[in-house]
């Protein structure tokens, strides 16, 4: 994809020619915009919240009140009806491979802990990740790692764009390697890896790869079957817009499904669960991933979050979505390079997803000055990073330049300066 030379000198009435050209238009107004002068730049951490969501919530609360215990005949549906909406319209899933259940980090542990349990008799005894991928990742493999007394094999990928294939396949060719977990598009940089080929690597050394799918879905096209992705899992609650907390999303490929059973035996996973069995006998399908009795208000708002953006369309999504990265990527080589930013994102808009990563030695200041003076919402990643995000379906063109100007006179005025850094809970 190449970078688009006419906006070299982009003046704000251009940025305004680009939201009137712009097909998703129209989509902003599905959100609630409680201050529009605030410059959002945020939604790949939290969505907006969809107007019909809290339509929806609160039509599912008086659900609740009237029907009582009878309005589970319906809403013990929905985590497999809404999974196959996500699956087969957004992630290139069929149907029966997609279910909304419990969170990210749940589900992380409990597909890498199936792949270690049907693995426990091969020769792969180590757990591959990379070093920089997210937190809970991380974690979650840290602790199986401990648990089962495995190697953690960390990979070095570049900061920027992440491990290559041939890094990874060195490290399988060490041996011994039965899981691997990496992310689609990384937290922090936004570089995409190449799913296909990364599968393809996994498959020749008999380990299996689990994809974190948490900075793509509802941003980026995935195409599950067609990359041959056996496990998958993901958060609903950035892109895809579900609230604060919103259920997650678990994959598993129908070819691999016979020979995985959750490390959780619960009630929800059972065959014919309200046979109230005297034993554990997990249902014969995806479901038996499940655990306890899903959140209903949670999965009501997954369901909205889901259906906005399949109306919308993958596709456009992501054409919009690179418009508006390169545009950011545009203005900050105008207006923020000079200003001591550097990016550590892929330059080439096909390798990033739906954020960019500025670096600056005063970024946490910075960051704080442009939510608390400035009415820019952006994050602030240790150490020094600055992650701007754009969602299509609700930033404007005009919002990316508005941002970078309002940050571009934070620092050449060095008024941030003048900020009190906290160490607040949440950065
Ligand atoms: C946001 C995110 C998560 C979130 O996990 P939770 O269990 O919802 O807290 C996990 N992985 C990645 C890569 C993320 O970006």
């Amino acid at each position: 994809m190449e970078r688009c030379c006419e906006m070299a000198a982009l003046a704000r009435e251009d940025a305004c020619e680009l939201d009137a050209n712009d097909p998703l238009r129209s989509f902003r107004d599905r959100f609630i915009i409680a201050d529009d002068q605030q410059i959002y730049l945020d939604g790949n951490s939290l969505g907006r919240l969809p107007k019909t969501t809290r339509a929806k919530l609160i039509e599912v609360v008086d659900q609740w009140g009237s029907e009582l215990v009878t309005g589970w005949s319906e809403w013990v549906d929905w985590p497999s009806r809404i999974g196959d909406l996500l699956g087969q319209k957004l992630l290139g899933a069929s149907a029966g491979e997609v279910v909304i259940t419990d969170t990210t980090t749940v589900n992380i542990y409990k597909l890498c802990a199936a792949v270690l349990e049907s693995q426990k008799l091969s020769a792969g005894r180590a757990i591959l990740t990379d070093r920089r991928e997210f937190p809970t990742d991380r974690y979650v493999v840290e602790g199986l790692a401990t648990q089962h007394n495995l190697e953690l094999r960390l990979l070095d990928g570049d900061p920027v764009m992440g491990p290559t294939a041939a890094e990874i396949e060195e490290l399988c060719e060490d041996g011994g390697v039965a899981l691997i977990v990496l992310s689609h598009v990384h937290y922090r940089s936004g570089a995409i890896l190449d799913m296909a080929e990364i599968n393809q690597i996994a498959r020749r050394h008999d380990a299996t790869v689990v994809w974190d799918l948490s900075h793509s879905a509802g941003s980026v096209p995935v195409d599950l079957d067609g990359t041959q992705t056996e496990l998958a899992v993901g958060c609903t609650y950035k892109y895809l817009n579900s609230g604060p907390g919103a259920p997650a999303f678990l994959y598993i490929a129908h070819e691999r499904l016979a020979r995985l059973a959750s490390p959780i035996w619960g009630w929800f996973g059972q065959r014919d669960q309200f046979k109230f069995g005297d034993r554990y006998d997990p249902d014969p399908t995806v479901r038996r991933f499940f655990t306890g009795t899903p959140n209903v208000l949670g999965l009501s708002a997954v369901s909205e979050g889901v259906s906005i953006a399949v109306e919308a369309g993958a596709q456009a999504v992501r054409a919009k979505s690179i418009k508006l990265t390169a545009l950011l990527v545009d203005l900050y080589e105008q207006q923020l390079e000079p200003l001591g930013f550097s990016l550590v994102s892929p330059t080439d808009p096909a390798l990033r997803g739906s954020h960019i990563a500025l670096q600056h030695e005063s970024a946490r200041q910075i960051s704080q000055f442009l939510r608390e003076r400035c009415g820019v919402v952006v994050d602030f990643r240790e150490p020094n990073c600055i992650r701007f995000g754009v969602a299509a379906l609700y930033t404007r063109f005009v919002d990316v330049w508005d941002g970078v100007e309002r940050v571009r006179s934070a620092v050449q005025s060095g008024e941030f300066r003048d900020v009190e850094t906290q160490s607040a809970r949440v950065p």
